[in-house]
Order: C-alpha cells, then structure tokens, then sequence
C-alpha cells in the first residue's frame, strides 16, 4: 500500500514536472559536447577581417575564439577564448534598448524610434534621409543613438550609471568601459556624430545629441567576454530574469519585444538571412561578439573578430548556427504531435 502509494507520488511528480517545463531542457554533457564541436570545426577558419574604421579593433587578434552558452536554469558552458575581455560594440543597443523600455514603455520605443528593419548598413545616412529619421530601429545606428538620447538622467553621468548598470545586471557582474577601444571610436566617430545630429535635426533627438553620441560611444566601449554575454543572452531567453544571480532584470512582458526587434534586424542587413538559417534572435557587433537567445531554453554567444561584409563574425554565426541545430534551439521550428 505504502509502495503504491510512493510510486503514485513519483508518476505525479513526473508529470507534473513534465507539464511545467514544456520546453526539453538542454543536459550540460549535450551542451559542453556541442560548445566543443563548433568549436574545434570553426577555429582553423580564416574567412573574414577585422573591423578597422575604428583602429582599435583592427589590432585585436583575429584568433581569438570563445564561445559560451547559459542555459534558462543557470548551467554554463564554455570552450576557447572565454575570459578574453572585448569590446561589446553594437550589442550594447540591445540592452540600452531595454533601458528604455524598462523606464518609459514599449510605446517610446515603437513609436520614438522604430521597429523596422532599413536594409541598408548599420550606420546609413541614407535610411536616415528615405524617412526623415522615422521608420528606424534601435539596433543600427541612428535608432540607437536616439534610443540611448531617451534614457532619462538629469546629468550625462546619471545616465551612464543606468546604461552601464543594465549591461551589468543581465551580466552578473560589474562590466566596465574599455578605455582605449573608447579612446579610438571617439576620436574617429564623425560619421555617428553626423548621425546624431541629422536625427537632431529630424526631431528623433530632442536635445544635446553630442551628449547622446558620446553615451552610445561609450556603451559601444563596455568590456565583455564570451562568457558574460551568454549570460545577457541567458537573461533575455529566461524572460528577463538572470539564470544564476536570479535578478529580475527586465520586466518578462518587454522580452518578446526586444526578442522581435532582434529577429528584425539584429544581423543588420543579413538578418533575414540569419533568421532563415536559424530561427534565433540575434545580435552581433563589431567587436566581434554575437548573442543569440532561444527562448525558454539558453542564450549563446562566440566572439570571434574577422567580420564578413555585412559585419558579422564569420566563426561566430557559424558555430552559434551549429551548437543551436544541435541542441534543437529552433523557435520556429515546430513539432508534430
Ligand atoms: N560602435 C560601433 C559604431 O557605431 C558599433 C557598430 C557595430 O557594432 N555594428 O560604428
């Protein structure tokens, strides 16, 4: 009676465990097995160059080669280079993104900047002049030197305290600036200085947009490893809430906006492409890093710093492309019952 009774208890727990977690979870041996496998597939690749229209990257070495991934339960993964710390570049306007939604709403975000993709390069003037700064979004260039303009702060240091304090909250950890990578954006971003003030011009920028260029620039300068962004990654798939410190860094109801935008144009004008290939989220910057986010299960990141033309790491998008086939990362791929 007894033993019946204990092995009703365990079918129900079973089940009931079975009806919580509808998505399979990822086994850390299946995971570690695929980390390596792309690993060791990618690393002798010598496709792609480093970014060099800011001079500090171009001296990064193009060997380098981390990748992590975190799943929603907290296991961490990683293979190569992953203490090597790096520039976070345009996969800072994710997270700014989210600063933003966090404080003003989605709205500001839909309607202040845009959520469409522009099919042209990430720093375009040209997207900028098709709509008079209208119809952007907050992951190339001119979207995201307006969304960081939105982050409210009384002084540029107040804001940077937010900006700054995001990043490190979906990190885990205190992230910080590199210096020299800030150095030599800001000594060679006229381009994104134009951008801010023809957004300026166009009313997308209310005010200061010096202040706003220098803020992106900065957030663009934030030092990361593989690791750590796998676990932002991780964040975002786990609905906002950080896998291991179990901070609720993001609202849950903003993730699947800033899941959307990512799969709009988290890869620049390779993300149709992207999304094709893998179904997942994305985003990339020149420093070499990409985050991908499948939701519910893990986030992943590679940082590898030869870029292809569109700028997108070339090892990276191959071996995130790989570990996600391999551990059914697909969010678009449904199953029949
Ligand atoms: N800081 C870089 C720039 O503004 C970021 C670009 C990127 O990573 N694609 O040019």
């Amino acid at each position: 009676m007894l033993k019946n009774s204990m092995l009703r208890m365990g079918l129900l727990a079973a089940l009931m465990a079975a009806l919580i977690s509808p998505v399979q979870a990822v086994s850390k041996a299946d995971a570690d097995k695929a980390l390596k496998a792309a690993h060791d597939t990618y690393k002798g690749l010598k496709e792609g160059k480093n970014a060099d229209y800011i001079p500090a990257l171009a001296k990064v070495n193009s060997n380098f080669f981390g990748i992590g991934l975190v799943t929603v339960d907290g296991q961490v993964s990683t293979v190569g280079d992953v203490d090597q710390l790096f520039s976070i570049q345009s996969i800072s306007k994710v997270f700014t993104m989210a600063q933003v939604m966090q404080e003003s709403g989605v709205d500001v975000v839909l309607n202040g900047v845009g959520v469409d993709a522009t099919g042209q390069v990430f720093n375009s003037i040209v997207a900028v002049e098709q709509f008079r700064g209208k119809e952007m979004n907050a992951l190339v260039n001119p979207g995201a030197i307006a969304t960081t303009s939105l982050v409210k702060g009384k002084t540029a240091d107040e804001v940077w305290a937010k900006i700054l304090g995001m990043h490190s909250d979906c990190a885990g950890r205190p992230l910080e600036v590199n210096a020299e990578v800030y150095k030599s954006e800001s000594d060679t971003n006229q381009r994104n200085q134009a951008i801010g003030m023809l957004m300026y011009a166009y009313g997308l920028i209310k005010d200061n947009p010096a202040q706003a260029t220098d803020l992106y620039t900065r957030q663009c300068s934030i030092n990361v490893n593989a690791k750590d962004l796998a676990m932002m990654a991780a964040t975002l798939a786990n609905g906002g809430k950080n896998p291991v410190t179990k901070k609720q860094v993001i609202d849950q109801k903003h993730v699947a906006k800033i899941l959307a935008v990512m799969a709009t144009a988290g890869l620049y004008d390779d993300s149709g492409k992207w999304l094709f290939l893998t179904g997942l989220p994305a985003k990339s910057g020149v420093g070499g890093g990409i985050i991908a986010v499948s939701p519910g299960k893990f986030g992943i990141a590679a940082f590898s710093p030869p870029l292809d033309a569109a700028g997108n790491s070339v090892r990276a998008q191959k071996a995130i492309t790989m570990i996600s086939e391999k551990l059914d990362g697909n969010p678009l791929n449904p199953k029949a019952k």
